[in-house]
């Protein structure tokens, strides 16, 4: 918790908008929701920040939870 400090939180803001930015052009329909997991952990692999950590994953969730709905036949 005291490691957490503002450059951490801008650090997962801006890997995540990068990790998300890398989807766009990279990921089709049919692109399996681990992919998108795989994806979102690698660029997000620096951040040591429990807190961020467990931010990130709720997010990944969601994500893919969109992805599922918005893939469906
Ligand atoms: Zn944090």
């Amino acid at each position: 918790m005291d490691d957490c400090n503002l450059d951490l939180q801008h650090n997962l803001t801006a890997a995540w908008g990068a990790a998300v930015n890398y989807l766009a052009w990279s990921a089709r329909a049919d692109t399996p929701p681990e992919t998108i997991r795989n994806v979102f952990q690698a660029f997000t692999r620096h951040i040591t920040c429990e807190e961020c950590i467990l931010e990130r994953d709720q997010r990944i969730e969601q994500v893919i939870r969109q992805w599922n709905e918005t893939s469906r036949p």
